[in-house]
């Protein structure tokens, strides 16, 4: 566990020391929850959304994007339900004055015993080796089965008393699992009570109830209201989908976990419209298809796993979550719902307008079932971040720190650097530069010792650096370093573009 907190500090600090992340308004001593992206996290950002964009919209001929806007009419949030029900279960423990999440709470018990059960499975794997049979394992050993029906049986309360809004219930629920307070160690529990987590402020100069907007607190209700702008507009036939980028605001009673749980972040949303009936086909498919965009990208296929939700939220009749091995553990990184007509029904009623598709094969009109994909846009730039984030012991016993970001998403893509700051080496850097930064953020380095410029580009997770030297000046050859081998050879300048470009470029990870 402390080597999981050390990794997270490490990677935060990484992260600010380099101009990936910081606390936002610092000279203020920063706001909770809140942090800013710097000169490099911008970077990483914006690719992290290029490659989303480009693999949800321009590989499918059937998905659009959208951008509306952060204010809604205050009915939309009437309508989707977030004004009566987006609520947290909160409960504050009497002796830290901290407060959680009941359902985080009950969670994290959960994962504790599930601990349990991989220690089971290891000492299994050590104790038979080959011969081990994982799955009759699971299946027979006493300690597991009783652990599984410990999870199953406390799963089980969780969901009837969420699902009835039964607070007293889930209040006992912590107290039959002697949930304690991770900072007192007390079991000193207030009530559970639920807290509504939209932000809201007023419109105009108007006072009053009338002019309270509300700051979105998902992208996806920007799809549903204009789902028949588009489909009308772009003439786009079911199945289709919406995609939309863009900035959500929450006000998340436990704000911790640097950007894995924000007030203000991102999410990249996709909202697919299909026929109903066709919904569970196509949930099958986006699971799957989620699952390849993420692991296209090599952080490691260990480190993501399903999760199908205990409780469905009130819109949806399938969930799921892809959950990523951050440093404080595996955590959802990306929803997957099948929201049946739900929404699109609610905002029939509430509007008095209908938003109905005629579907020509079958000759009527319906309201489309809509399979939603979710992904937060801060939480993937921590995924990569943190499993990239390497330390390395080298051959000749010196450490350094190497980031291995996937060169598709490096901020820079190559660092060009003279040997040394005259006899025309500089001149013939910045020529390389201009000839190559049409189609590559490039980085100028002419300070310190060639060594350290690598390890500085190593930090940063430049795929390649490019050293100019005098025999440069004479036959147009340069020496080319790749950040992950440490390999070095010389190529022709007129050789750097192609090389790059298979590193770096997109086309492999959307192919
Ligand atoms: P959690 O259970 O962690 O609160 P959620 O289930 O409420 O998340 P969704 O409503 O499904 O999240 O939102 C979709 C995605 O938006 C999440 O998978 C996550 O990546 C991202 N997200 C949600 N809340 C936050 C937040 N406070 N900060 C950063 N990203 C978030």
């Amino acid at each position: 566990m402390e080597q999981k907190e050390d990794k997270l500090k490490e990677v935060i600090s990484h992260a600010k020391e380099y101009g990936f992340v910081f606390p936002s308004s610092e000279i203020y001593d920063g706001l909770a929850a809140t942090y800013d992206y710097g000169q490099l996290g911008a970077e990483l950002k914006n690719n992290i959304k290029s490659y989303w964009w480009k693999s949800m919209v321009q590989m499918h001929e059937n998905i659009v994007g959208l951008d509306a806007s952060i204010f809604m009419h205050p009915t939309t949030w009437k309508a989707s339900g977030h004004v009566d029900a987006f609520n947290d279960p909160l409960i504050d423990n009497k002796d830290s004055k901290k407060r959680y999440r009941a359902d985080v709470l009950i969670e994290e018990h959960i994962e504790k015993i599930r601990q349990k059960i991989e220690k089971e499975v290891e000492k299994g794997i050590k104790k038979f080796g080959d011969s081990f049979d994982e799955a009759q394992f699971r299946a027979t050993n006493t300690n597991v089965l009783r652990n599984m029906e410990k999870i199953t049986s406390i799963e089980d309360r969780m969901r009837v008393s969420l699902e009835n809004n039964d607070l007293e219930g889930v209040y006992q629920l912590i107290m039959d699992c002697e949930i304690v307070c991770p900072i007192s160690g007390s079991r000193n529990w207030t009530e559970v009570r639920q807290f509504n987590l939209m932000f809201s402020t007023e419109l105009g100069s108007v006072a009053g109830d009338a002019a309270t907007i509300y700051l979105r607190p998902e992208t996806a209700q920007g799809i549903f209201v204009n789902f028949l702008n588009v489909q009308k507009s772009g003439r786009m036939k079911i199945p289709f989908g919406i995609a939309q980028i863009g900035k959500a605001f929450r006000n998340e009673i436990v704000a911790r976990q640097f950007i894995f749980r924000m007030r203000e972040f991102e999410q990249m949303e996709m909202q697919f419209f299909c026929r109903p009936g066709d919904e569970m086909k196509w949930y099958s498919y986006w699971k799957e298809t989620r699952e390849n965009w993420h692991k296209k990208l090599g952080l490691g296929d260990k480190n993501y796993r399903f999760h199908d939700h205990i409780k469905l939220a009130h819109y949806a009749n399938a969930a799921c979550d892809i959950e990523f091995n951050f440093p404080m553990g595996f955590k959802e990184l990306e929803g997957i719902h099948s929201r049946t007509d739900f929404d699109l029904k609610q905002h029939e009623q509430f509007s008095g307008k209908k938003l109905q598709y005629f579907d020509p094969e079958l000759n009527q009109n319906y309201v489309p079932f809509v399979v939603e994909t979710s992904v937060g846009l801060d939480r993937m730039f921590l995924s990569v971040l943190s499993s990239s984030h390497k330390i390395e012991l080298l051959e000749d016993g010196s450490e350094r720190v190497v980031l291995r970001i996937p060169p598709a998403l490096a901020p820079y893509k190559v660092a060009i650097m003279p040997l040394t700051k005259k006899d025309g080496l500089p001149e013939k850097a910045r020529e390389i530069i201009d000839s190559l930064k049409f189609d590559f953020l490039c980085q100028y380095d002419e300070k310190d010792s060639i060594g350290k410029r690598y390890r500085r580009q190593d930090a940063i997770g430049t795929p390649y650096s490019v050293t100019v030297d005098h025999q440069t000046l004479e036959d147009n050859t340069v020496t080319i370093r790749d950040r992950d081998t440490m390999e070095q050879i010389r190529i022709n300048i007129a050789d750097l573009y192609r090389m790059i470009d298979e590193k770096s470029n997109m086309r492999s990870l959307l192919a």
